[in-house]
This record gives structure tokens, sequence and C-alpha cells, in this order.
């Protein structure tokens, strides 16, 4: 399985960056994972995107999705002028309501399954499954877990620090955790989201590999974000960065 980071910023990109995306890769599957700002620009750079299978998004902050109007547009004329066959599947909170009803609306161009559905089964796509828990954020958000025979990954997305979060990251090889927060930032973090040290706290209790810290204030050292997670987290801390590809 490969991970390549598409974007890597939030709540905004800096100059020629991109917000949250990632592209998961196995055995010729291209999975992306959330469509932040720029993302699909980012994507573009490394696959045709005719050749993108599944569309998963994680919750309906606009670092996280807004470039699903750019996705439309472009499967909608793939699929006019017959270099696409099939429409994107989507996965999506059903809430808002508004905008998961806005996005399934154009049936012609996605299969829209709501989170909510998927996250009561197994959804299985080549040799991999896909699975989805609720995250603690100020709206429906979902973290995604990828299991093969060899590896297991999460993602959490956008979450605040809870105990259930350590019990569905366990034993996940690699953690792709939010790190929104130095430490002297804490008090924000009733806003739904970790510092680092709290994602590297996550990782150890979770008894996770690697620890790659993602989901970047522009101005913030990320340096210092990958030293704070490493006092609370014994493995390998990562940082994810734009165009960096892990193979696991
Ligand atoms: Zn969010």
């Amino acid at each position: 399985m490969q991970l390549m980071v598409l974007g890597c910023y939030a709540p905004y990109a800096p100059a020629l960056g991109a917000c949250s995306g990632y592209l998961i890769q196995n055995e010729g599957l291209n999975i992306m994972l959330d469509c932040g700002h720029g993302t699909f620009a980012q994507l573009q750079s490394y696959i045709d995107f005719r050749k993108l299978h599944t569309l998963v998004i994680s919750h309906f902050h606009p670092d996280h999705y807004v470039d699903i109007y750019a996705i439309r547009h472009a499967f909608s004329g793939a699929l006019r002028d017959g270099t696409r066959k099939e429409p994107l599947i989507v996965y999506a909170p059903s809430e808002p309501q508004s905008i998961f009803e806005e996005i399934s609306s154009w049936r012609e161009v996605f299969i829209t399954i709501p989170l909510e559905d998927a996250m009561l089964r197994e959804n299985r796509f080549g040799n991999v499954t896909l699975s989805f828990f609720p995250t603690t954020h100020p709206m429906p958000c979902f973290g995604i877990k990828i299991s093969s025979a060899e590896e297991k990954f999460t993602y959490t997305s956008d979450t605040a620090w809870t105990s259930n979060l350590v019990d569905q990251c366990l034993d996940s090889n690699i953690i792709l955790a939010e790190a929104s927060l130095r430490e002297t930032d804490i008090e924000h973090t009733n806003r739904g989201h970790m510092t680092a040290k709290q994602s590297g706290l996550l990782a150890q209790n979770a008894r996770a590999k690697t620890l790659i810290l993602t989901h970047f204030w522009p101005e913030y050292n990320l340096d210092q974000l990958k030293r704070e997670a490493e006092t609370s987290f014994e493995g390998l801390v990562e940082l994810a960065q734009m165009g960096k590809v892990f193979t696991f």
C-alpha cells in the first residue's frame, strides 16, 4: 500500500500549497481521502484523475471537501467524452444535509454513499477493506481505516482527543493523525482538534509503529510539532509534506 500526500494544510493553504487530501494506492486501486482546496490539481500531477476509483470525504469543512466542485466538472466532462465509463464512488457524511443532498443529486457523476451507512459494514475494494468511525468534531466527521492482509492504516481526520479514538486506532501500524495545535495552544482543543503531543500519545497508546502528522496551520514551525509529538511517542514520527510518499 502507498500513501501520497496531496495536501496537508488547514484551514487554508500557503502559496502553492493544498489543504487536506491523500491518495492511497494498492494494486492498481486509487482511493482519494478528502479533497480540500488545491488537492485535485495535486492529484493530477501524479495520476490521470479518470483512474480514481473512490473518494472519501471525512466531513464537510471546506478544507476537506471543496474540490468536489472541481471533481464534479472533471468527471462530467470525462463521462461525456467517453474517457471515463463509470461514475465516481463518493463516501460522505449525510450532514449537513444541504451539502450532502447537493452532491448526491449529481447522479450522473457520483454514486454517493452516506458514511453513516458505510460505517455499519465492511467496504471491500480489491484486497483492501475500508471502515469508518465517528470522531469528535464540531460537525459529523469520520475517521478512516484501511486494512490489507499486511497492513493496517488509520487516518484520524479532524478530531479532539478521546479514549475512543485510541480504541479505533488500536494496532494500526501507521496512523495519519491531525496535529492542528502546538502544546501552547492547548486551550483551543475544545474546538475539536489535537495538539501534536496528543497525536503522539494516540500513536503510543494505539501501539503504532509510525505516526504521520498532518493538518498543519501554515504559520507553524513543523519541526517543533514533530519534537512535541516525539515527547509522547517512542516510534517514528514523520511529517506529511505535499508530494511525499509513504510505502507500507
Ligand atoms: Zn474540520
